[in-house]
């Protein structure tokens, strides 16, 4: 009879909303007992209850694999090696070494020896015949300098990076 089988369904999925907080002990007197008597004669339901229950069961005795959420915030970061960041600090202390090595360079006029390069451009007069593109090396460099070290700042703040605090 099809009235039968919809109500039926509709004890049914009365029952089924009615599980959850059954296994979790939060139902009324009245309501548990509607749920008893229906598991008691309905297979159905009572193969779902198991099923919850077994689920809640395995949830339960699973090993805790994360720590909770909030105390994950506070613990400090597990140090892993980065590539990426690794390359671009790499990068940059090359590219202020260089600077460096340029800039003594031009204090102690190591590059006057050097022979003239030959550039497209006119060569500033002021420099002479000792002229090396030692300004533009150093305009350059401090140039790749500033851009590697705001990358791989900002790279590293990404990646969870934490300035020390000021107290
Ligand atoms: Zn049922």
């Amino acid at each position: 009879m099809t009235w039968f089988k919809g109500l039926q369904k509709t004890q049914c999925d009365l029952v089924r909303e009615l599980l959850s907080p059954y296994i979790d002990d939060e139902l009324d007197t009245a309501e548990r007992q509607k749920v008893d008597s229906h598991l008691q004669s309905c297979q159905f339901c009572r193969e779902e209850f198991d099923s919850i229950r077994k689920t809640i069961r395995l949830v339960q005795s699973m090993p805790v694999m994360e720590p909770r959420r909030s105390f994950a915030i506070t613990e400090p970061k597990k140090k892993t090696r980065d590539g990426r960041l690794m390359a671009l600090s790499a990068a940059t202390i090359s590219v202020a070494v260089l600077l460096l090595v340029v800039v003594i360079g031009d204090i102690g006029h190591y590059f006057d020896a050097l022979p003239l390069p030959s550039t497209p451009w006119p060569q500033p007069s002021e420099i002479g015949k000792y002229y090396w593109p030692v300004r533009e090396a150093e305009f350059g460099l401090l140039g790749l300098l500033i851009v590697l070290a705001i990358a791989t700042f900002v790279y590293w703040r990404k990646k969870g990076g934490k300035l020390p605090r000021r107290k």
